[in-house]
């Protein structure tokens, strides 16, 4: 069977977590409201040092809550912040959607993932349907590229089966697939010269990045593989031809090999451009996160699936093109998937939650919970 929610009060902790303020790495009213909900379910909760070393104001969250049942530990993870502008958020009722006023992003992603899992733990335990152990991450600042889950210690995750709540697309929707994330950043450097009286002795950095952009194949690449310029800075008058300029890219894809030649196709059209300018480029390259595939036999996500099935969801195994902090788990052989959430319009002002997706969302994580 599958345990009921109550609708009502997961739409009242929605809207309510949605008004708090949580901006990336300015978390610290959002994790001291979820620690004091998690202390009424009866988890124990720690916050780790993630808030000091990113000069934020608030940890990720870990909490612990023994089982009532049989069956493994299970993990479910959801980011506690959101997208700017993300505080002062005002969430009303517009037809059968929660939406904000317009000047803000509503937070649904990914307030719809921390309401769902609160809702779907209370209705389990309130009419005593035993439950295995269980783990909750609720980390901060993911919307700067993961950086508050790169701090989490995985060490002391027991679960070896986890769902991050933390896409769009319809709930039943399951995420088995997505991106490596790669930083690339370049300052190129020319020569400066009087840009009226004796431009021919300049080198100009600014021209040299541009004829490195437009010999670079950018945005979708193929299926897998995306690319982007995020930034290009050069600050000067106009009477100096320009001297340096820096740029910042990235590029993803669920395939290794092909994010490697895409990076390294990148990093040569900026190298050739700045030889043939007789100019020089530095070229940093990190990785931010790694790829992962699940296979349709991976415990979550057979999990996820029954969950949903019982709950009549159409259920489908889909890839991303973003990364989540399932990307570390996995990393880390914590196999995890993401479960679609229903939000929509996300990292925008026209954000939107559908009431009927969130009472699905919450139901399945009631239903994952007692599918031993
Ligand atoms: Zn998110």
């Amino acid at each position: 069977m599958t345990p009921a929610i109550n609708a009502e009060r997961l739409l009242t902790t929605f809207i309510e977590l949605c008004a708090i303020d949580a901006e990336p790495t300015r978390e610290r009213a959002m994790a001291d409201r979820l620690t004091a909900l998690l202390h009424d379910l009866g988890f124990t909760v720690t916050e780790d040092d993630a808030g000091t070393r990113l000069g934020g104001t608030a940890g990720n969250l870990y909490a612990t809550l023994a089982g009532t049942g049989p069956g493994e530990t299970l993990l479910f993870s959801c980011h506690m912040d959101r997208v700017v502008p993300g505080a002062g958020v005002k969430p009303r009722h517009e037809g059968e959607y929660i939406v904000s006023d317009g000047s803000t992003v509503l937070g649904a992603d990914d307030v719809a993932g921390l309401a769902a899992v609160l809702e779907g733990i209370s209705a389990v335990r309130e009419q005593g349907l035993p439950h295995p152990p269980l783990e909750l991450v609720f980390s901060v600042a993911e919307e700067l590229s993961l950086l508050g889950i790169e701090q989490f210690d995985m060490t002391s995750i027991v679960s070896r089966c986890g769902f991050v709540l933390d896409a769009g697309g319809p709930v039943g929707e399951i995420v088995v697939r997505a991106p490596e994330q790669v930083r690339l950043s370049a300052v190129i450097h020319g020569r400066a010269a009087h840009a009226g009286i004796a431009p021919e002795e300049g080198i100009s950095a600014i021209r040299i990045a541009a004829t490195a952009i437009a010999r670079m194949q950018l945005l979708r690449i193929d299926d897998e593989t995306t690319a982007n310029i995020g930034s290009i800075r050069a600050d000067g008058p106009t009477n100096i031809v320009p001297d340096r300029c820096e740029l910042s890219a990235e590029a993803r894809s669920t395939d290794p090999t092909r994010l490697a030649e895409q990076v390294a196709l990148m990093r040569q059209a900026l190298e050739d451009a700045a030889r043939e300018a007789d100019g020089r480029v530095e070229i940093s390259v990190r990785s931010n996160y790694r790829s992962y595939r699940l296979d349709p036999d991976a415990v979550p996500v057979r999990r996820a699936e029954a969950a949903a099935r019982r709950l009549g969801l159409p259920v489908r195994h889909r890839s991303t093109g973003g990364g989540s902090d399932a990307n570390f788990f996995n990393e880390r052989g914590i196999p995890t998937a993401v479960l679609c959430c229903g939000f929509e319009k996300v990292h925008t002002c026209e954000e939107r939650m559908a009431v009927s997706q969130l009472t699905l969302l919450a139901q399945w994580v009631a239903a994952i919970l007692t599918g031993a």
